[in-house]
This record gives structure tokens, sequence and C-alpha cells, in this order.
């Protein structure tokens, strides 16, 4: 097994709600989300900072996260708005060393269940996150929006 989960998930050792592939990166669900739908978009090679990408690999990652935040407002869950963000660096809260761009789906009014979805995070992870079947279906929804109904 890999020992960076996001190049476990990657070569398929490590398992993943996936929402979309391609040669340079790949989007899964978040398992411990800060809300219902929150995507992670990651660069296929590893890498832990933005700056240590291509710049064909940089542009690609917010173009992909584009694209699937456009997917995910065609979805049932319907977001108001939508968070494209990079934790680059421990300090800045970076919990997994590979880059990642999440894509996040907020609501009018949703301060409150955003604030448990941060200070929830451990209770989540002792938990194991997020049913599979849930991640899953969330998963199934964006890629449909995306115009792909399976991955191999
Ligand atoms: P960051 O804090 O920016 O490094 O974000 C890392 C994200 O990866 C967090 O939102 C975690 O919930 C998420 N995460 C950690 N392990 C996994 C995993 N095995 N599958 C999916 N998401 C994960
Ligand atoms: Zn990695």
């Amino acid at each position: 097994m890999k020992s960076c989960i996001f190049c476990g998930i990657a070569s398929r050792e490590a398992q993943a709600s996936l929402v979309y592939e391609d040669a340079l990166c790949l989007a899964f669900m978040d398992l411990f989300p800060m809300r219902p739908g929150h995507v992670l978009v990651v660069n296929k090679r590893h890498a832990q900072f933005v700056h240590q990408l291509t710049p064909e690999e940089r542009a690609h990652l917010f173009e992909t996260g584009n694209r699937i935040g456009q997917a995910l407002r065609q979805t049932s869950l319907k977001p108001d708005a939508l968070h494209f963000n990079i934790n680059d660096g421990k300090a800045a809260h970076q919990t997994v060393p590979h880059v990642h761009l999440h894509v996040l789906p907020r609501y009018e009014g949703d301060l409150l269940a955003f604030a448990g979805g941060i200070f929830g995070k451990p209770l989540q992870m002792l938990r194991g996150g997020t049913k599979r079947t849930v991640l899953d279906r969330q998963a199934e929804e964006i890629r449909l929006a995306l115009g792909f109904r399976s991955l191999h």
C-alpha cells in the first residue's frame, strides 16, 4: 500500500467514490465532508505544494474543479455557492501532503452546519466517515451531470 493516501486512491489501492479521471488528475468524494457533496480534485502525480506542479497541471486542476463545480450545481444538492480551496502547507491546515483542490457546496445561512463540518471532523474520522453508499450516490449524480455514467 502506498504511503500517500491520495496516491493510493489514484492507483486504486485505496477505496474512493470516484467522480472524474483523466491523464492528469482525478476527483472523488471527501470521506469526511465539511458539507454534503464535498469533492476533492487531486493531481495524479505526487507533489505536496502548488508550486511543485507544472503550469499545465496547475491550470488543469482548476479547470477540472470548475467543471465539477458546475456539475455539482446541477445535482439535487443544488448548492447556492461553492468554495474552491487549496490548503498549501501544514500551517494552512493541509493534512494530506498531496496537492488537492476542495470543491465545497455552501448554502445561504449554513454557517453553523459548516462550522459543525470543521469541528466535527475528528468525530467523523473516529466513525470512519460518511457511508460509502451515500458517497457513491453523490459521485454518480455528479458524474451524470458531467456527462459520464461510469468509470472503469
Ligand atoms: P486538507 O486538510 O486540505 O489536506 O484536506 C484533506 C482532505 O482529505 C480532508 O477534507 C479529508 O476529509 C480528506 N480525506 C482524508 N482521507 C481521505 C480519504 N481516504 N478519502 C477521501 N477523502 C479523504
Ligand atoms: Zn501522493
